[in-house]
Order: structure tokens, then sequence, then C-alpha cells
């Protein structure tokens, strides 16, 4: 039987790109959307062209339920995935200063929030098969701060803190948790930003692409990674802030 890798947030972006990586790794896809139902079907049947099987799922990863009811029933039908990619994430962007309450909030419940509840779902099937592999989609914000980012530094922080106490957690059943934090990546998500300006800042002098984050995500789903365990791999073009 295939191995399967589930991808949050798969419909654009980052997690597309991690989807279509890992269906040519081999692994067939559980393809998570929250709004881009159409986008993530279109996303399945490139992957069924790789020749993978491809499944899109709709749920908020905010919403603990809801995740739950969407992934029990195919857990319980095909299994548990061998990879996770907790990768949905939104920013609000702005000052502390005028940050509203629903602005911390809604950032804190997607990044974060999502990868609790998503990891919760998954790891009690995890640790009976003593096997499997979880990546979260950090950024280089978590790492270094952001002024104006607050909020999202504070959930990309946070998803370091809790994969590094994770990974110490599930270690003995054979379950690696690790990090991928990205810089600059040209997808939805930046299109607001001044990116000549920005990319001057980059040691490599450029934004990175979509499919490079996904580069490192498919080493750390590898066997080759077996031994890696809450690590942080930054894809950032050099740029340590
Ligand atoms: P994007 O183009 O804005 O795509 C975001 C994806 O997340 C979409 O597929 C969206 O789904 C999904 N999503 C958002 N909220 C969700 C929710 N509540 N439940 C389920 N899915 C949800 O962003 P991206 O640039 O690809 O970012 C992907 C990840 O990389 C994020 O965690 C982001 O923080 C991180 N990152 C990005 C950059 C960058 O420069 N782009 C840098 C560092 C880190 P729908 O479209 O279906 O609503």
């Amino acid at each position: 039987m295939s191995r399967i890798a589930l991808i949050t947030g798969a419909s654009r972006g980052i997690g597309r790109a991690i989807a279509l990586r890992l269906a040519k790794d081999g692994f067939d896809i559980w393809a998570n959307y929250a709004s881009g139902k159409e986008a993530a079907e279109a996303l399945c049947r490139e992957v069924e062209a790789l020749g993978r099987k491809a499944t899109a799922v709709g749920f908020n990863v905010r919403d603990g339920k809801a995740v739950k009811a969407a992934l029990d029933p195919l857990i319980e039908q095909h299994g548990v995935p061998h990879v996770v990619v907790c990768n949905a994430g939104i920013t609000r962007d702005g000052l502390l200063a005028m940050m509203s309450d629903e602005d911390w909030q809604s950032v804190i419940d997607t990044n974060l929030g999502g990868f609790f509840h998503i990891t919760k779902t998954v790891m009690r099937e995890m640790l009976r098969k003593r096997a499997g592999r979880i990546i979260a989609i950090s950024s280089l914000s978590g790492e270094a701060g952001n002024a104006g980012q607050v909020n999202y530094a504070a959930s990309k922080a946070g998803l370091i803190g809790a994969s590094k106490a994770l990974a110490k957690e599930v270690a003995k059943r054979n379950i690696t948790v690790n990090v991928v934090a990205p810089g600059f990546i040209e997808t939805d998500m930046v299109k607001d930003l001044p990116k000549e300006e920005l990319a001057k800042m980059v040691p490599l002098q450029r934004f990175g692409k979509p499919e490079e984050v996904a580069a490192a995500v498919s080493f750390l789903a590898s066997d080759e990674a077996a031994y890696i365990t809450g690590a942080v791999l930054s894809v950032n073009g050099g740029m340590y802030m």
C-alpha cells in the first residue's frame, strides 16, 4: 500500500508545491483546503496525472471538531498518513499598539491552533503504527521576529517550541517532528509587499520559490532524514535577521 501525505493549506502557494513534490516522491496526497475547493480539486487532478491518488479534504484548521470530523473517517478507511505537513497559515499584519483582539486571535488560532488540532487527530494512530513524519511550516518571522507581525511571529515561534516538545514526546515511537522556516517566498501571501526593495535585503538577492520550500519538506519526509528530529531547517536565501 502506498504511503499517504496530508498537507494542510494545499490549495495554493507553498502547500500546493509541497503536495506536488510529495506526489512526485511517491506519496498519495490528502490535500486540505479552507475556501479553495476548486483549486484543491484541480491540484488533485495534477497529482493523479503523476500516477498517485489524491483526495481534496475541506476543513478549517482552527476548528478542532471539523478537523476530526474530516480526518477520522479517512484514517479509519485508509490508515493514518505517514507524512503530515502543517502548512496552513495566515497573516494579519499591523503594529501591536493598533492590533485588534481578532487579528491576534485569528493568527494564533490558525497557525498554532491548527498544528495542535491536526497533530492531535493523527497522533494516536501514528503512535500505534510506530512511524510518521510531522513537518510544521514556520517562518523567518518566528525565528527572528519582524515589526508589524507580533501575532504572526508569536504563532510561528510557537510552532518551533511545540514541534521541539512533540519531537521529544514521540521519538521513542519512531516519529519525527521537524520545522521548515521559509523567508520571503513568492506566493499570494507576499503579493502586496515591495518585492524589489525587500529582495535587496536577502543575501541571495531574490525571493524563494514554493518549490524550494517543498524540496526541504521532501527531504525531511524522506527515509534519509530518519535521524533528524526537533530540527529547524531555514529556507530563506541567507536572510538571518
Ligand atoms: P498562501 O498562498 O496565502 O496560502 C495559504 C494556504 O493556507 C491556502 O491554501 C489556504 O487555503 C490555507 N489556509 C489558510 N487558512 C486556513 C485555515 N483556517 N484552514 C485551512 N487552510 C487554511 O500562503 P503561503 O505563502 O503558501 O504560505 C504557506 C505557509 O507558509 C503559511 O503557514 C505561511 O505562514 C508560511 N510562510 C510563507 C512565507 C511566504 O513568504 N510566502 C514565508 C514564511 C512562511 P484556501 O485558499 O483554501 O482558503
